[in-house]
Order: C-alpha cells, then structure tokens, then sequence
C-alpha cells in the first residue's frame, strides 16, 4: 500500500494530461494532499481562488483521476489555509501534517467491513470462503478464490473487507485491488510508454510483488486478448509464488464468452462460489443493519414493505431506503413512514419507465454476451448472434411492452419473427434453468441501468 504523498502524485500526473498548462501549474499542482481517513480526503488549495477555480473548473476531473489511482470512489474536499487551520484545530489528532505523512494508508472502504455483511443462506459460503482468505492469504485451500454473483449482491463489499481486514492485521503485506478496467487501463497506458521509458515494467511490478491481487468484475477481459494474454501471466506469477489471487465476477468462468480457455481454466483450479439473490428474511437485516450504520430512524413496517418489494438488489434497497429517509428529513418527520416510503415508490416507478428504451436493453444484452451490436440488428444468423437477438427482442417486450411491429422495426424485421424469438425465448427459460438465470441477471443489469 502506497502512502498518500504518492498516490496523490500519480493523481497528478494524469491530471497533467487532462487540463491545460496554464490551470496545471496554477492551481494543479500547488494543491497538498493533507489527510485521507474513511475514505474521505482533504486536499489544500494554495488560496481562496485557488480552490474557487478548482471546485467550478476541475472538480469531476479530480473526481475521476481519485477513483482511477485509489481504486474505489474517493470522498474529497478542497480547504484554503484558513479552512485547514480550522480542520486541523478539530482534527489535531487525526491529522498527520503531509511531512510527517509516512503512513500506509487504507485503501478500501472502511464501510465495507466483515462486520457489516450480513449473512445468510444466499451468500454464507462466499463469506466463508472469503474470512478464510482474510485470515490466510495465500495458504488456504481457496487459492485463486472467484467468487461471482449478479449486480449489487455483494461482490465488491466482500473484496474490500479482505482488503481490510487484511490492513488491519497484517499491515505488512501488499495488497493490490483493481478493477478489471484498471488493470486494462494500466495495461494498455504501459504498452503505449513503453518504447518511451521502460514503463511495462513499473506495471509489472505493481502486479507481481503483491501478497494478494484482488480484481473486481473481471467479466470486462472479454474481448481484450491482450490483457488476456497478460492477465495469464501475471496470475501464473504470483500463483507459482503462492500468493492469493481473489476474483469477482457477475457470472461464472464457464459463462464469460470470449475467455480463452487457459485463463478460463486457471480460474476454475481453486474455489468457485455464487453469490445468490438475498431471501426475505436476509433482505430485512440487511436493510436494518443499514438503518443502523447510517443512522436513520425508521418504522418497522417500512422495511417490511421495501424487503418485499424492492427485491432485484441490495444496492438498489439501500438507494430507496436512503430516499425514503430523505423524504422522511425533508417533511420534518421523527421516523420515516409508509407514507414516505409510498411516494418514493412511485416516484421510483414513473423514473424506470422514463429511463428505459429499446437501445438501453440492446445495448446491455450485447455487452452481456459480448456481441456487436450491428451483428445482432443485422442480418447475420450464425448462433453468436441469433441468441442474444432473440433474447434482445424478448427483453424488449417483456419490460417494454411495445407493439410487435414496432419491436420488428428496430430489428429489421416483420411481427411474425418477433413472435418467433418472444417464444422460443419464453420456452427455453420454462424449460431450462440457465435461460431462466440469464433473463433474470439481465432485467437486473437492465433496471440498474
Ligand atoms: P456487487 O459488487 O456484487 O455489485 P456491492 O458489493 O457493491 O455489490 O454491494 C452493493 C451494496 O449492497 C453495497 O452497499 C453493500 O454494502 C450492500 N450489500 C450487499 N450484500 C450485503 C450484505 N450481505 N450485507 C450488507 N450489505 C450488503
Ligand atoms: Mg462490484
């Protein structure tokens, strides 16, 4: 784990690229790092306009460059001197002054801690599995672990409470968390420097001298055989060197098209375990586990309620219970109610149907099945393209509800051809539970578009 004088200096070397010479040596690069504690940091603007021009000019590239150096989406503010005296004032102990900054610094979101998941029959062998992992990185039977699972059931919480349970009782160790775009991102950033100056192999050493690589929603190789062809090695890597390799997915090896298969076969030699969709009963701990941490007070039949109805993800439940205390807040309300809870239901409702359209539901059907999406509007019939058209035209219809002749338009095609994929589609998820899986993770994908 880098310390934070470091990783900000990366930070600022992509930020380099994106703004003008000008705004870079003004108000870029006189900013200091001062403190980075629960994943919130505090950067100091060199005077009042300093942190004016970077709060209107430069925020979301700040934004952007945090989430792509550190991983995970970083919580920042921008203070002038008088703010920092007064921050420094209430955090006298907390604060490490940037001269004194040698301290590692945690990387993972201090939320998403062990303590925090909330197990139940849907997920308590992938917890298992991965305190198992937390507590013997490396030497358990579960080396590598994948562990996949539709959107929003938990993956990447499960990550980062390796991540941090890892910081807190073996600070010693190197422990490197990306995201599969990350590690794509880095790759192909090395390649493009590395007639340059020899960068390929400062990616490499970040990727191999770890203890433990964790990568998040490694789905995203496909498609790119050289990050493939890299990933395979760097795995091989730390594998031969006993180190712990962790992997999250939203499906299984098995399912991810276009892996080629000695990866595909690398990921299935240790431990595969699903995350499965929360029960009911799991549901509501987890919404009043959340209640908890956040602190809203809310009556006992609002969760009741939003476990019943809200039930295509977690994510999606925390999002509609944080709106409901919201709401709850603005009307001035002691404890949330049903009557708040109601009207963000249909507020939530009349925003889906707005959002959603043909082009959304192709675009997410191609991605899953990593198809082109001209091939699949087009006229091709190889089955690499005839089943994510049917599946596209299905979807279309099942969540839209649009005429056949409008649904034959988008795809070139008559109503009778609809008919047929609506069908075909219909039986095939009656009769077999694959289909049946796949549309389910795809209406998910869908609404959480
Ligand atoms: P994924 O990576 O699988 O898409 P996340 O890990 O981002 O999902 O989880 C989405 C949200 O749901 C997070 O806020 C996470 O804390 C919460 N969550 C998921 N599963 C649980 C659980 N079992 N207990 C508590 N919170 C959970
Ligand atoms: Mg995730």
């Amino acid at each position: 784990m880098e310390n934070l004088q470091s990783l900000w200096d990366r930070v600022v070397k992509k930020l380099e690229l994106m703004v003008s010479a000008v705004s870079f040596d003004l108000w870029i690069k006189p900013i200091v790092p001062l403190s980075y504690e629960n994943n919130e940091l505090i950067l100091i603007a060199s005077s009042p306009i300093a942190k004016n021009q970077l709060i209107k000019n430069h925020y979301k590239q700040i934004d952007t460059c945090l989430e792509e150096i550190f991983g995970l989406k970083v919580e920042f503010a921008i203070f002038d001197e008088e703010e920092k005296k007064e921050y420094l004032k209430l955090h006298a102990d907390a604060c490490a002054t940037p001269q004194k900054e040698e301290k590692k610094i945690n990387p993972f979101n201090e939320k998403y801690i062990f303590d925090n998941f909330v197990v139940g029959k849907s997920n308590q062998i992938v917890y298992a599995a991965c305190r198992a992992v937390a507590e013997n990185p490396g030497r358990s039977a579960f080396n590598p672990l994948f562990i996949y699972g539709g959107v929003g059931l938990g993956k990447t919480h499960l990550l980062h409470s390796i991540g941090n349970y890892i910081y807190t009782h073996n600070p010693d160790l190197n422990i490197v968390y990306c995201t599969c775009e990350k590690f794509t991102n880095d790759y192909i950033e090395s390649i493009q420097r590395q007639s340059k100056d020899n960068t390929i192999s400062d990616f490499r050493s970040k990727y191999r001298n770890v203890d433990i690589l964790m990568v998040d929603d490694i789905q995203f190789i496909t498609n790119k055989k050289e990050t493939q062809e890299e990933f395979f090695h760097t795995f091989n890597d730390l594998y031969q060197n006993n180190k712990q390799i962790i992997i999250a997915s939203d499906r299984a090896p098995s399912e991810i098209a276009t892996l080629t298969d000695r990866l595909r076969s690398r990921f299935s030699s240790g431990i595969t375990q699903d995350i499965q969709a929360p029960d009911f009963e799991t549901r509501l701990a987890i919404l009043k586990k959340k209640a908890g941490l956040e602190k809203y007070t809310v009556d006992d039949d609002v969760f009741d309620f939003i476990a019943e109805n809200v039930n295509t993800n977690i994510r999606e439940m925390e999002g509609f219970l944080s709106k409901v205390h919201f709401l709850a807040t603005l009307y001035g309300k002691e404890s949330a109610s049903l009557a708040e809870t109601y009207e963000a239901f249909k507020e939530q409702a009349e925003v889906k149907k707005e959002k959603l359209s043909p082009e959304t539901i192709l675009d997410i059907v191609c991605e899953y099945y990593g198809v082109d999406k001209n091939d699949v509007k087009g006229k091709k019939k190889s089955s690499v393209v005839v089943e994510p058209r049917m599946m596209a035209i299905y979807l279309i219809y099942d969540m839209l509800g649009l005429p056949l002749v409008s649904i034959g338009k988008i795809f070139g095609r008559d109503h009778t051809t609809i008919i047929h994929a609506r069908d075909k589609i219909t039986e095939k998820a009656r009769v077999e539970h694959k289909t049946k899986n796949i549309i389910n993770e795809l209406k998910n994908k869908i609404n959480n578009a």
